[in-house]
């Protein structure tokens, strides 16, 4: 298929070339006839001198009448001349190009395009774009032209050329990816009219009606993607068996405080799940702190006195002993046995925790990554619960799920997602939302200063730390950066150390260092060996240390509300007040209001939601982690209406399987579909 050929088959793209394509992810055809424009140039037309607006983008032609001269000005060399068309004459300024004072010639012809400014009421070009041969037969008579996203070494114009090149090379084999009832019914153009519109439009309908094509294709694809993937779920009959409930009463009587209501909700779903024919997938939603765990408790209590085994999955190893520890107590008394499995686990240990999953002596297994290795074997897994999902791929907790015989799944996530959102990007997941906190639970003081403040946050944190308290500070770099704008963990570290007692401890803790390492600190910490940490965000995910009471966050403006809000939850965990100290440069009104929500606001799902007015959908998706990108045009927030005619069409589709799978109308949307699961969704994280 010519859409599959490697770019290199193009005019002007070698080998050297076709690495700098690379670069943007581009290696076939169809990359690039993918590579949508970031912005349009509206309205460069070619403007007469007398017509010319200030600040207006356009192109003017004329006659230079004038030698430009060079001057210099301390290290500007500044190049001036004159042009003239029937209309006007104009003057034109250059900066640091002396050498055009040669090229330019008195009386020939010159074409430019720029914006025009005023100085001294005079209208005159800075600066414009002198343009050659080539580029001028590109623009003629063009109103709209597109602006590509960046990539280094290679212009614009050879990106254009590039992508011409492929549509004409492909056409014939540009194949519509959907049936004509729906591009009717749908009210779209063909896939083929899209891709010549969004790349070449002749007006602003044009490039709205291909946007609107493109995305809605890239939704579908993504909800049919994810239906796929959930299909075997979906229709899996339930193989356990749950009839007894009296060791999970016996659970909850032992418990030294009353569940919310919110959570008494939220377990009986989970138990109605369990009960009924077809296994559980269900993701529960709960602010941080709000009680998950022992949601998660129950359920494995529940479990086990059926008959069956749950595997506790979470993302960091800290994570999985804090867990570990925290269970073993409360199941212990009851005589729900509990392994953990960890990569730092010697091979020998290992394979003890192997063995006795396999013949059914461990309840319970609570663990990182490791639990999904090949080796581990389970006697009657019936649950899988994995925490903090959002650093999970789905195709990770698909393999967790194979190991057993269709198990329920439970998903826990702590990062508050407003409900329509939260059913794109779980497909088909029921969803229950613990949106209570436990009784008594402190606020945790909130407040955004601006970078003067820094003496009084340390002698703050000092006060804090000579009482025997504990101290997160959170930074967005890892290393200095070239402007030195951001603060970064290494730098900081040293000046925090300098304000500081001498006797205190101070660490560093960033993604850069091996999981060891990191193991390492932050296990320290937990046992309040270390006094301040300063970290990046790796810390953000569920580690509980309640004699930590302050996290400072510097340039918190460059982070998302949600995340915010994620990592002022390190904090707030034990009975002494806490604190969450932003320091922010507030600017703009945006981050000015930002920054006074979360002063304001506590409650994480309004927090979500307001993420969502004032920034886009933000850090919410998690994708940017993963460095996937799930989409190449759309976006959830903006498109959202988009979006949800495609959940829609996507249930048809997939509900009426000979269609989908029979049909040759679908034949390149099932490709589509299988192409897109293996390169973007089994690492979504
Ligand atoms: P998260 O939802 O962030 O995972 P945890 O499960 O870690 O929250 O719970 C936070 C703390 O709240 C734990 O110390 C837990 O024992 C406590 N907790 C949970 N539910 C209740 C409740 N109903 N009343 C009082 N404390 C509770
Ligand atoms: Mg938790």
């Amino acid at each position: 298929m010519k859409l599959n050929e490697p770019v290199t088959i193009l005019k002007g793209i070698g080998q050297k070339k076709s690495i700098k394509y690379g670069r943007l992810d581009i290696v076939t055809i169809k990359d690039l006839i993918e590579y949508y424009p970031r912005s349009y140039e509206i309205g460069v037309k070619y403007t007469q001198i007398g017509a010319i607006k200030v600040g207006v983008t356009c192109m003017v032609k004329g006659k230079i009448i004038q030698k430009p001269v060079s001057i210099r000005r301390g290290r500007l060399v500044i190049t001036t001349t004159k042009i003239l068309d029937e209309t006007g004459e104009i003057k034109i300024t250059w900066f640091n190009k002396p050498y055009l004072s040669n090229q330019l010639i008195a009386g020939t012809r010159i074409f430019i395009k720029g914006k025009a400014t005023i100085k001294y009421g005079v209208i005159q070009f800075d600066a414009p774009k002198i343009l050659g041969e080539k580029e001028r037969a590109y623009l003629a008579d063009k109103n709209i032209v597109p602006i590509y996203p960046k990539g280094k070494g290679l212009s614009q114009r050879e990106i254009r050329l590039a992508i011409k090149q492929s549509i004409d090379y492909a056409k014939d084999e540009m194949e519509e990816l959907l049936p004509k009832e729906i591009i009717k019914s749908y009210n779209l153009i063909t896939w083929v009219k899209a891709v010549l519109c969004i790349h070449y439009p002749e007006n602003e309908k044009e490039i709205e009606q291909a946007r609107r094509r493109i995305v809605f294709d890239e939704f579908l694809i993504f909800q049919l993607g994810l239906l796929t993937l959930r299909d075997g779920q979906l229709k899996n009959r339930n193989t356990t068996l749950y009839k007894k409930e009296d060791l999970y009463k016996r659970l909850r009587l032992n418990l030294s405080y009353v569940l919310t209501n919110a959570q008494d909700r939220v377990i009986t779903e989970i138990i109605d799940d369990l009960k009924c024919e077809y296994a559980m997938n269900r993701l529960v939603q709960g602010d941080v702190g709000s009680g998950k765990t022992i949601i998660a408790a129950l359920a494995i209590g529940l479990t086990k006195e059926n008959g069956y085994q749950s595997a506790f999955m979470v993302p960091t190893e800290v994570l999985a002993k804090q867990h570990y520890k925290s269970l073993l107590n409360m199941f212990e008394m009851v005589g729900i046995t509990l392994g953990l499995l960890v990569g730092s686990l010697s091979k020998k240990q290992k394979e003890e925790v192997y063995n006795k999953l396999k013949n059914g002596e461990l309840d319970v297994i609570i663990g990182t990554h490791a639990i999904i290795q090949e080796g581990v074997e389970f006697k009657n897994l019936a649950l899988v619960i994995t925490d903090e999902q959002h650093r999970f791929g789905v195709r990770q907790r698909e393999v967790l799920a194979e190991k057993g015989e269709y198990p329920n799944i439970l998903v826990m996530s702590a990062t508050p997602i407003p409900r329509t959102l939260a059913l794109m990007l779980y497909g088909d997941m029921d969803i229950s939302i613990i949106d209570e906190m436990p009784p008594g639970r402190q606020v945790i003081e909130t407040y955004s200063v601006s970078p003067d403040y820094h003496l009084r946050i340390y002698k703050f944190i000092r006060e804090k730390i000579e009482k025997g308290e504990q101290c997160y500070i959170i930074c967005p770099k890892v290393d200095e950066d070239e402007e030195g704008i951001l603060t970064d963990v290494v730098t900081y570290t040293e000046i925090i150390r300098e304000n500081m007692p001498k006797d205190s401890c101070i660490k560093y803790l960033h993604g850069k260092l091996n999981s060891k390492e990191k193991n390492s600190i932050m296990e320290s910490f937990v046992k309040g060996e270390i006094d301040i940490l300063v970290s990046t965000t790796v810390i953000e995910v569920g580690v509980n240390v309640p004699n930590a009471t302050v996290i400072v966050i510097e340039n918190a403006e460059r982070f998302g509300l949600a995340q915010l809000h994620q990592l002022r939850g390190r904090v707030g965990r034990g009975e002494t007040q806490s604190y969450c100290i932003l320091i922010a440069e507030t600017k703009t009104d945006n981050s000015k209001k930002r920054m006074e929500l979360m002063s304001q606001v506590s409650d994480g799902f309004i927090i979500a939601e307001k993420d969502l007015e004032l920034r886009g959908h933000g850090d919410l998706m998690g994708t940017r982690q993963s460095g996937v990108p799930l989409f190449k045009l759309a976006n959830i927030i903006d498109d959202y209406s988009i979006l949800k005619e495609t959940n829609k069409l996507a249930k048809i589709i997939k509900a009426d399987k000979a269609n989908l799978y029979k049909n040759t109308q679908y034949r390149r949307l099932r490709l589509e579909i299988e192409n897109y699961i293996k390169d973007k969704m089994l690492y979504i994280v």
